[in-house]
């Protein structure tokens, strides 16, 4: 089936990404996993490709961001090292509520990979309900003073530039939290990574903030304008999420046809079983139904149309699609689809997370729901 909206320069970025990951994540994958994810010199590579800040650099064109995680989706590897690139989506908070001076400061570095970005709002007490976080920034003279913890965040321990969601006003809920920069290396800033199922070397990390001090200057937007930030941020993160659900099930059925195709039992192959053919079409299904989604929501975030409620759909979706369709692929491939050395086993444990984190399957329907109430 034909893509809808992409032009001649979107698929030669497609063409620069696959190129990028073939060369160099899939043949590092051991190393990554040996040092717990990607490295600096991945990054400093990805930015010499062109990959990164793409929030500035494509102009305010998504697809370009969407093309990149449909393609790290479709990488075997991304299944280990998780949304690993795709941390990048954060320069939309810099670009888009930055000073000019936060922005000068930053923004060269990100488009290099010097500056690894993360966004620390989950804690360990607050998660679906963002507002009862308790981290705190108080300002004391020209600083903030943040103390609290950060748990389950990507890119948690090897980002050395993050945009840290505390409350500058305690007394309040949502209008009290601030989004703060804190680098890497301030001190009182301490973190460790944390062991997911799926995602082995994904770089979730937790954060300890004792009485972390930086300067008022590292204020991004205004005081108590965080929820705007984030929410303005989850609209673009919807779309590469369901993008990457979109790369990953397409890479699964590729992978699990090749199988079927040769796998014997009972002097047929597995292919030739009428179930399997039901179930493949399925999958088939799902997918071209996923890309439709995808495409449409990168036309309606053009025309400034795509609307919360389009986002958690499309989340919604695209995540539990990617879940049905590696459950199907597990299955069709027996006691070899659950083995940690195949990578479909690996799949299928990642797309688990996807209907986790970002929000999980309820909270977009609780959104969706809302959008009609
Ligand atoms: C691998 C990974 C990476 C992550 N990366 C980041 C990151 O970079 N930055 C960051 O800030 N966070 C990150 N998170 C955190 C993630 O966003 C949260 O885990 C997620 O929002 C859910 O919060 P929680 O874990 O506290 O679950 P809880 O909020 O404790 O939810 C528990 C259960 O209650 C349900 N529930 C909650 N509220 C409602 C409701 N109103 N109606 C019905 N059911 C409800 C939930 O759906 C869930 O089933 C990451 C998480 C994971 C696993």
């Amino acid at each position: 089936m034909t893509r809808m909206g992409y032009s001649t320069e979107h698929e030669a970025f497609r063409h620069t990404v696959r190129t990028f990951l073939d060369k160099e994540h899939e043949p590092n994958l051991s190393r990554f996993e040996a040092q717990g994810g990607t490295d600096r010199a991945f990054w400093r590579k990805a930015g010499e490709a062109g990959l990164l800040g793409l929030a500035v650099t494509g102009e305010g064109d998504f697809a370009f961001y969407a093309i990149a995680a449909e393609e790290l989706g479709r990488t075997v590897g991304s299944a280990t090292t998780g949304s690993s690139l795709m941390a990048d989506v954060a320069t939309f908070i810099l670009d888009g509520h930055g000073t000019d001076a936060q922005k000068e400061k930053y923004l060269p570095g990100i488009f290099t990979g010097e500056w690894t970005q993360a966004m620390p709002l989950t804690e360990p007490n607050a998660g679906s309900d963002p507002t009862a976080i308790t981290t705190t920034a108080i300002r004391d003279g020209d600083e903030y003073v943040i103390k609290g913890e950060k748990y389950f965040i990507s890119n948690g321990t090897g980002a050395n530039l993050l945009y840290v969601v505390a409350k500058t006003d305690p007394s309040a809920r949502g209008r009290g939290m601030s989004v703060i920069i804190v680098e890497d290396g301030t001190p009182g800033l301490t973190r460790h990574k944390i062991n997911t199922v799926g995602w082995k070397c994904g770089d979730t990390g937790a954060l300890s903030f004792d009485n972390v001090r930086v300067p008022v200057t590292n204020l991004v937007g205004k005081e108590g304008g965080a929820m705007k930030i984030m929410m303005d941020t989850f609209l673009e993160d919807r779309i590469q999420i369901a993008a990457r659900c979109l790369g990953a099930a397409s890479k699964a059925l590729e992978l699990t046809l090749e199988y079927v195709k040769e796998r014997m039992v009972s002097g047929q192959r597995v292919i030739d079983f009428q179930n399997t053919q039901f179930m493949l079409a399925e999958c088939k299904m799902d997918i071209a139904i996923t890309e439709t989604m995808v495409d449409t929501a990168l036309m309606k975030i053009r025309d400034k149309s795509f609307t919360f409620q389009d986002g958690a759909i499309l989340k919604l979706f695209a995540t539990q699609m990617e879940g049905r369709v590696l459950d199907k692929c597990v299955q069709l491939f027996g006691g070899a689809g659950l083995m940690d050395e195949n990578p479909i086993s690996r799949m299928w444990t990642a797309a688990r997370i996807q209907r986790v984190y970002a929000g999980t399957d309820e909270l977009q329907k609780v959104a969706i729901a809302k959008g009609m109430l």
